[in-house]
Formats: structure tokens, sequence, C-alpha cells
């Protein structure tokens, strides 16, 4: 027996029609010796829908202080959670009106157990044996992604955009051939096809490939849904809801490095623009400087990405720079500027205006020039570089962001990855 996960976002399930169509892609995936269980998100808006009434039924925008933490979440959850089980009931009407045996499967009926961490719960483990029987004997399960149930029996939410993880997690606990994501885009492409109309869909990419383009704002799958793909190596192949059910759809299969044989050198460019820079000039070059800046920081709750010290011309000092997202840097600065006196740093300036563009591969490991590449290639563009990380499998540079574009456009072609 073989089993294969499909899960469906939002807009593929956002009308009666669309949920007809799904029916009939869910439909065109049945074969004998292979059960079905699909994940379903909210129909598009629907959760915002929900967000927005838990919110106001909290008191948010009334005299008083709305409720808050937990006097709040395990309701939200509860609220926005039947945004999803409405999307597993209509998708199993619409399967059986053409024939398909199915049902729905609420998370406390399989159990899909999560963490009590209501809004932002983690998996903990998901029960196979009565669902594995069903869709082994045919009916297909529908099941509500972005949820789950805790130990006291209550419903908990994964987080925005958790469904993904969801299906991800079912795949792996029926030990799934694979895990496919139906989504808005036909797969995974080497850039923002926005910016560069000759990027390509890529037919593979690898998990950790995959993680950095995930994280670095390439918004196709949730982040935790690959880590947790990566850990359980389970193979995700995100492909396009639209296609006509039964026509030529590959998507693009994440898989196990091992099983890319043409390593690509770069299989990927991506940009975030939401970054701001926050330089530090003339700090105290002592120990423990560094770690109070970035203690005073975590305190605050603010994510740093990258970070660069060099000296400074003063003797005794050095002068440092790091990002954070855009919405966290004028908080970030006045961190520091509180601080001041007490670490020892002479001036403070903020950037909000620049962008990271990055270039991923995993080729990047066992090749040499990968930077000298970028380097080049953003030199002859006239873009300057204010700052330059790097993974192993990655390299970044903050960039002015009125340039991102250009930048983006210029690394695609010298990466050789725009379409002939
Ligand atoms: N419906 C939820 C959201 O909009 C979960 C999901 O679709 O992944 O965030
Ligand atoms: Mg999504």
């Amino acid at each position: 027996m073989s089993r294969l996960v499909m899960k469906f976002g939002g807009t593929s399930v956002g009308d009666v029609e669309r949920i007809a169509r799904v029916a009939r892609l869910v439909a065109a995936e049945r074969k004998p010796g292979r059960g079905l269980a699909v994940v379903v998100s909210a129909m598009a808006g629907e959760t915002d829908r929900l967000v927005a009434l838990a919110r106001a039924a909290a008191g948010e925008g009334g005299n008083k202080a709305p409720l808050a933490g937990d006097d709040f979440n395990d309701e939200y959850d509860v609220v926005v959670a039947s945004g999803e089980q409405a999307t597993t009931g209509l998708l199993a009407l619409a399967l059986r009106r053409i024939g398909v045996p199915a049902r729905s499967w609420q998370n406390w009926q399989i159990p899909f157990r999560t963490d009590a961490a209501h809004s932002k719960a983690r998996v903990l483990d998901v029960e196979t044996e009565a669902l594995a029987a069903s869709i082994d004997a045919g009916c297909v399960a529908i099941i509500p992604g972005f949820q789950g149930v805790t130990a006291e029996g209550r419903i908990s939410t994964l987080g925005r955009g958790g469904s993904d993880t969801s299906a991800v997690a079912v795949a792996a606990a029926l030990g799934a051939e694979r895990c496919d994501i139906y989504t808005d885009v036909d797969g995974v492409y080497t850039t923002d096809p926005r910016i560069v109309p000759k990027a390509r869909r890529l037919d593979k990419i690898c998990y950790e490939e995959m993680l950095e383009m995930a994280s670095l704002g390439a918004k196709v799958l949730q982040t935790r849904s690959v880590e947790l793909a990566f850990a359980r190596r389970v193979p995700v192949r995100v492909l396009s809801s639209f296609a006509e059910p039964g026509a030529a759809n590959p998507g693009t299969l994440l898989c196990p490095e091992d099983q890319i044989v043409e390593k690509q050198i770069v299989s990927g460019i991506a940009y975030s623009r939401d970054e701001a820079k926050i330089s530090l000039l003339g700090v105290a070059d002592r120990p423990g400087a560094a770690a109070e800046i970035f203690t005073k920081l975590a305190d605050a709750n603010i994510n740093v990405d990258m970070i660069v010290q060099t000296e400074a011309r003063q003797a005794g000092r050095q002068n440092m720079l790091f990002t954070c997202p855009d919405r966290d840097a004028q908080r970030a600065s006045e961190t520091i500027a509180e601080a001041r006196e007490q670490i020892g740093v002479e001036e403070i300036h903020l950037r909000r205006d620049v962008a990271k563009v990055s270039v991923i591969g995993i080729g990047m490991r066992s090749q040499a020039g990968v930077a000298r590449t970028m380097f080049a290639a953003l030199a002859q563009k006239g873009v300057n570089i204010e700052a330059i990380a790097t993974s192993e499998i990655k390299i970044s540079v903050l960039i002015d962001a009125a340039y991102t574009e250009l930048a983006v456009r210029a690394l695609h072609s010298a990466y050789g990855l725009d379409v002939a």
C-alpha cells in the first residue's frame, strides 16, 4: 500500500467552484493500492476575517486594554481553527458528489497532537492507526491544516501559514511516498519571476537550498514545513492547483541533496527588502562590548541577521554594523542609544533603504570563484556592497534598496540561470 498526501492552500479552495476543481485533482490521483490524505487551508481571506473577529471580541480598539496572552490565545485558536474545519467538510462533500468516498478528520479524531503553546503550537505526534486504516480502505481523508489538539484536548493552531507544516507532518507520520503541495504558483523558481521574466522553474531543489530560499523571502512554503521535511526526509513537491486534472504538472521536487545529480553552483537568487542597517561607530574595543550590545537586542526581541565588525582608526575603538528587519530598526537603534554611554558607542547610524540579495547553491561547497562572480557582476552594474555575509551554501550582500531588481537580474544572468 502506498500513500500520498496532497495539500491545498486558501486560494485553491477559495470558493465552491474551486473546491469542486480540487475534488477533481484529488480524484485524478486515486489508484488501486494507494491511500490518499488531503490537508486543506481555510478559504482565501477566511483566516484574516476570523482573526479580526477574535480581536474585536477581545476588546481591541475599545477603551479598556484588550485581552492578551493566555487570556486570549486559547480561544483565538478555537475561532481561527474553524476556517479549515469548514473546508474539510466542503471538500468531503465535493468528493462524494463525484463518487469518491471521503470523510473529514478533525484533529481530536486523529489525534494530531501539539504542545499547548496556543497560537504558535508545535507538532508533537500524529496518530495513524485509524487514519491509515481508513485511507487504505479507499476513503479519502480530509484533514484541516494549521491546527492540532493539546494534551488537555483543546484546539491549538500552529501559526499563520501552518497548514504546509500540517501536511508534511501527516506525510511523515503516514510514511507517504510524497507530500504534494498545490499552490498558486507552478513550482519554485530560480528567482522571483515578477522581477526576472527569464526565471526558470526548478525541477528539483534540495532541502537546504529551499530553507535558504524560504527564509530569505521566497515565500512559497512555510519555513517550518521545509525544516520538518528535511528532518524527516519527506519528499515534497510544489505544484500548481490551476492545472487541469490529469494534465502535466511537474512542479518542483524538494529532496535530499544526494538525489540531485547535476549540482548547480548556484540554484537561485533570493532577495529581501525588509532590511535595515545599523552602524555603530567608535565602539569600545574591549571584551564584552559585543555581548552587551547583542544581549540588549535579544532582550528587546530583535532578530539580528548580518554582523560585521572592523577595526576603527582610533586606538581602542572598533566599528560594528548589523542588520535587522526594517520594522524593528527604530527600536533597535533606540535600544542601543539608551545604553550608549555604558557600552561605549560614539555614533549610531540607522539606514532603512537597504536590501539583502543572496545567491544560494549546494554546488558552492565544492566550487571556487562563486563570490568573485557575484562581486564582479554587481560592480559592473555600479552596485555598491555595504556588507557581506556567507554560509556554506549562500553568499548575501547588503545593497541600496533602489538597486534590488537590477542586482537580482544581473546575478541571475551571471550564474547562467536565465532561460535561453
Ligand atoms: N489559514 C491559515 C493562514 O491563513 C493557515 C494556512 O493557510 O496555512 O495562515
Ligand atoms: Mg501558504
